[in-house]
């Protein structure tokens, strides 16, 4: 955590004066789960008790204004599903933050652009989806005796939709609901589990026919996803650390089929190239280190 935000914290938290007016709880948010929440957001029931905690809010409040909530706190924030709304419309409006002002027209620019796959759908419903289909394409690939496949039964190491749509002009990558596939025995809710940090938009051009992520997390090297819906195309980039055996590109529509790639030596990283890639709604599903398997 950053020294200013450490300081900024603790006068927050050292605050008699606040103390008196609201009341502390045993329930508060520790500091660390309060720096971290930007990049990691927060469990169910740390959501749920900063939700209804003023003290919890402006820390968070506090704490974007160290490091700006991530793509899938603000995705969350722009459909009006974010239980702790309150702290990024704190930091928003206190901060006057330019970078999440930008970042929230661009997600609601694309919210707004015609999409492919029909009526609107709620995250629960769209997580349940993506985890059907995709617990079905890992058990159809191990059936048929595909290897490196198999470590994905018990959830992916990052998991992320991607859509390029050249007839709409548009490219976009989400890290929910696809996350669901992260852990697909788990109980479904409104959840943002630690260990994937995500950062979205850096390139996006203002057509809105490219964007690009980062991932980064203990599980994996860090990848950088970039979709071109203009090419129909997603290119994956590894930095540093092993890359996984096999990526996975699994589109929603079950008709088509799972595209398997390894990733291959482009200079000092590995890359994946995925070309042809058909409209609508995708998937792509990274192992998990071999390390780190059970
Ligand atoms: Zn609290
Ligand atoms: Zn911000």
């Amino acid at each position: 955590m950053a020294y200013q935000l450490e300081n900024l914290l603790g006068e927050f938290f050292a605050g008699e004066e606040f103390a008196r007016v609201t009341g502390t709880t045993s329930h508060c948010l520790s500091l660390s789960v309060i720096a971290d929440a930007a990049a990691n957001g927060l469990t169910p029931s740390q959501s749920e008790h900063a939700a209804h905690c003023h003290r919890c809010l402006h820390a968070l409040a506090l704490a974007f204004g160290d490091e700006c909530p991530g793509g899938s706190l603000l995705a969350a924030y722009a459909a009006g599903r974010l239980p702790i709304a309150e702290a990024v419309r704190q930091h928003i409006d206190q901060d006057d933050c330019a970078s999440c002002r930008t970042a929230l027209s661009e997600i609601s620019r694309i919210a707004a652009a015609p999409t492919p796959e029909g009526p609107e759908q709620t995250l629960s419903e769209e997580c349940a989806r993506w985890r059907s289909r995709y617990l079905k394409a890992i058990h159809d690939l191990t059936a048929k005796g595909i290897s490196g496949v198999e470590s994905l039964l018990a959830g992916a190491a990052a998991a992320v939709e991607v859509t390029v749509d050249a007839a709409h002009g548009v490219a976009r990558i989400l890290s929910e609901p696809a996350e669901a596939c992260r852990d697909p025995l788990a109980p479904m809710g409104l959840a943002y589990p630690a260990g994937i940090a995500y950062r979205s938009g850096g390139d996006t051009s203002k057509t809105g026919t490219q964007s690009s992520a980062l991932l980064s997390g203990a599980d994996l090297p860090t990848v950088r996803i970039a979709a071109d819906a203009e090419r129909q195309q997603i290119k994956m980039q590894f930095m540093g650390g092993t890359p996984p055996p096999v990526v996975l590109l699994i589109p929603m529509d079950e008709a088509l089929p799972v595209t398997i790639r390894r990733p291959e030596p482009a200079g000092p990283i590995h890359q994946v190239l995925f070309s042809d890639v058909p409209a609508g709604e995708c998937l792509i599903a990274l192992p998990r280190d071999k390390k780190s398997e059970k």
